[in-house]
C-alpha cells in the first residue's frame, strides 16, 4: 500500500441542516487539533438552542414522506450510501487520523466496521417484517408491525467518529426515522462528509442532519419535545445524565458508557497469543477504545512468566504520526487528555503499584509538540487503587495478580463497569464457565476485543450501559421502532349481537 493521502481542511467545521452545510451562527467555537503536530488545525462551531431547533424542525418536516416510503426503497438509498462509503473509505480514514490521531490502518478498520452496519441496515425489509397469526379467534386475525418513532437523535464520542455514528443512523434511517446527529466536537469531519454521501445516495434533504456542539446542543436535544429517542455513546457520568434527563422528558434512551475491560490469563493459556492480544488491545488506538483491555488479570504462575515479555513489547511500541504506515500507536486526542492519562500514572506510583514501563514524556522526532505518550505498564495493582477502579482511557495496562480462576472471576464481577471482557485459556470447561458466569455484556474467549458483528448488537452491562436495548443488530431495530398490534374481523364473520366478554380463542 502506498502512502495514504492526508486530510486537510481550511474552513471551520459547521452544521449540516436541511441538506446544506451551514456555518454556525452562535458565535461560539472551539479548536479542532492536529494531535500529531500538537497544534490547532481549525475551529468547530458550537450550536446554540436555535440551531438545534432548526435541525429538529428540518427532520420533523422530512419525516412523514421518508416514513411513508416503502422499506425496500429506503434500503436502496442505503445501498447507494454503502457504495459511496466503501469508495471513500480511505478519505474518511484520513479524516479520522487527522483529527483523532489513531493510526491510519486502524482508522480504515473503524470505517469498515461502520460499513458493516450499513450492510446490515440494507436488509431492513426483512428486519421490519411483522408477525401474523391467522384465526386467533373464529374469523379474527392478529398481527404486529413495527413503525418508526419520528425524529431521533444520536450523541457520539470522539474515539470512533465514523463507526459509532454508524451504530445509530443507518438503522434508524432504514426503519423510517429522521435523524439529528451531534458528533463529538473533537473530530467533526467524518459525520459532515457522511451527510454529503447520504445526500448523493438520494436521501431526501432534512432526513439526516448534523449539529456540532457541546452541552448546550445536547441539552437542547434532550429537552426538545419532537425528539422521540436518543442514542448516546460516551463516558459513564454523561451517559447517566443523558439517561435520566432523556427519560424525564419522556424519551426512549439508550446510553452506552465507559469501561474497564479485563483480560483473564489462565496458567494454561497460549502465552504467545496472550502477549500479542494484551499488547494489541491495551495499546492499539493508544488505549482510546471502549473495548480496550486496560486490566490484565494474571492467574497463578503465569504472572511471572508473562510480565517480562509484556515489558519488552510495551517498550518497543512504534509510536508515531498515525499517517506513517508502520505506526502502531499515534498521539492522544488532546493535550488535556494526555495530561489526564499521565496524571493517572503519577497516581498509580503514589498508590504503590509497580511501574514496570513508564511511557510519560515521550518525544517523537519531527513531532516534538505532538500529544504523544508511550505505552505504560503497571504490575501488582490492587483492586482498591484508583488506577484499577477508574477508566484511564489511554495506553496504560494495569496487571493484577490472583491465585485462581474463582478469584479472577470475582474480581471482574465486582467491578462497576461491565462492557467487554476476555479469558485466555486452553481449557474448554474454564472457557464455558467463564462465559456463563461473568457479569459483562460482551465476552471474548481467546479473543481480546470481542466487538460483536453488525447483526449481533453491541452493549455492556452494569454502569457501561443505561437503558434496555443494545446498539445495532435486532435490538437496534427494536429501539428505533415501536410495535403496533392489529386485530381484524370482517363483516361476513362477525357474530350477531354485542359481545360483553373479552374475545378469547374459543
Ligand atoms: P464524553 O462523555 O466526554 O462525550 C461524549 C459526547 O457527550 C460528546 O458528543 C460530547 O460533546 C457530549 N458531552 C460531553 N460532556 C457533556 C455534558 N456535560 N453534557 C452533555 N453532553 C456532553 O466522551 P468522549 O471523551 O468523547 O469519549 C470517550 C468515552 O466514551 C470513554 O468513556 C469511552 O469508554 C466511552 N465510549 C463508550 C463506548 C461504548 O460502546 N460503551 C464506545 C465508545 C466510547
Amino acid at each position: 500500500m502506498g502512502a495514504p493521502e492526508a486530510f486537510t481542511a481550511t474552513t471551520d467545521a459547521g452544521h449540516f441542516i436541511a441538506g446544506h452545510r451551514q456555518s454556525g451562527r452562535s458565535g461560539r467555537t472551539q479548536p479542532i487539533y492536529d494531535p500529531a503536530a500538537g497544534a490547532v488545525a481549525r475551529q468547530v462551531h458550537l450550536a446554540d438552542t436555535g440551531e438545534v431547533n432548526a435541525a429538529v424542525a428540518s427532520a420533523k418536516a422530512a419525516f412523514p414522506a421518508w416514513a411513508e416510503m416503502p422499506p425496500i426503497r429506503r434500503a436502496r438509498v442505503l445501498n447507494g450510501f454503502l457504495a459511496l462509503l466503501t469508495q471513500h473509505r480511505d478519505a474518511v480514514a484520513a479524516m479520522i487520523t487527522a483529527e483523532h490521531g489513531k493510526v491510519f490502518t486502524d482508522a480504515q478498520g473503524e470505517v469498515t466496521r461502520g460499513i458493516e452496519i450499513v450492510e446490515f441496515a440494507c436488509g431492513v425489509p426483512q428486519l421490519l417484517k411483522g408477525d401474523y397469526t391467522e384465526q386467533v379467534s373464529t374469523g379474527i386475525d392478529n398481527w404486529t408491525m413495527r413503525q418508526p418513532l419520528g425524529v431521533v437523535a444520536g450523541i457520539t464520542p470522539f474515539n470512533f467518529p465514523c463507526m459509532v455514528p454508524c451504530w445509530m443512523f443507518p438503522l434508524a434511517l432504514a426503519c423510517g426515522n429522521a435523524f439529528v446527529l451531534k458528533p463529538s466536537e473533537r473530530d467533526p469531519s467524518p459525520s459532515l462528509f457522511m451527510a454529503e454521501l447520504l445526500q448523493q445516495a438520494g436521501l431526501p434533504d432534512g432526513v439526516f442532519n448534523v449539529v456540532q456542539g457541546d452541552k448546550v446542543a445536547v441539552d437542547a436535544l434532550l429537552e426538545h419535545p419532537d425528539v422521540k429517542a436518543l442514542s448516546f455513546v460516551g463516558s459513564t457520568p454523561i451517559a447517566h445524565y443523558i439517561y435520566e434527563t432523556g427519560a424525564r422528558h419522556g424519551k426512549r434512551v439508550q446510553a452506552l458508557g465507559g469501561a474497564k475491560n479485563h483480560m483473564v490469563v489462565m496458567p494454561d493459556a497460549d502465552i504467545d497469543q496472550a502477549v500479542d492480544a494484551l499488547i494489541g488491545s491495551a495499546y492499539g488506538s493508544a488505549g482510546e477504545r471502549c473495548m480496550a483491555i486496560s486490566v490484565a488479570v494474571l492467574v497463578g504462575e503465569i504472572g511471572d512468566r508473562i510480565m517480562p515479555r509484556l515489558a519488552e513489547r510495551a517498550k518497543a511500541l512504534k509510536v508515531k504520526n498515525g499517517m506513517e504506515l508502520d505506526a502502531e500507536m499515534g498521539p492522544i486526542v488532546t493535550r488535556q487528555a494526555l495530561e489526564r492519562i499521565e496524571g493517572y500514572i503519577e497516581v498509580g506510583v503514589k498508590e504503590g503499584a509497580t511501574l514496570v514501563v513508564d511511557g510519560r514524556g515521550l518525544k517523537v522526532p519531527g513531532h516534538e509538540r505532538g500529544f504523544f505518550t508511550g505505552g505504560t505498564l503497571f504490575d501488582h495493582v490492587k483492586p482498591g487503587m484508583r488506577i484499577y477502579r477508574e477508566e484511564i482511557f489511554g495506553p496504560v495496562l494495569v496487571c493484577v495478580r490472583v491465585k485462581d480462576f474463582a478469584e479472577a472471576l470475582q474480581l471482574v464481577n465486582d467491578h462497576e463497569y461491565g462492557n467487554g471482557v476476555a479469558c485466555f485459556t486452553s481449557d474448554g470447561n474454564v472457557a464455558r464457565e467463564f462465559a456463563r458466569r461473568v457479569q459483562v455484556g460482551m465476552v471474548g474467549i481467546n479473543v481480546p476485543i470481542p466487538v460483536p458483528m453488525a447483526w449481533h448488537g453491541f452493549g455492556g452491562w452494569k454502569r457501561s450501559l443505561f437503558g434496555d436495548m443494545h446498539a445495532y443488530g435486532e435490538e437496534g431495530v427494536r429501539f428505533y421502532t415501536r410495535q403496533k398490534s392489529v386485530m381484524q374481523r370482517w363483516p361476513a364473520s362477525i357474530a350477531k349481537g354485542a359481545e360483553f366478554v373479552m374475545p378469547t380463542s374459543k
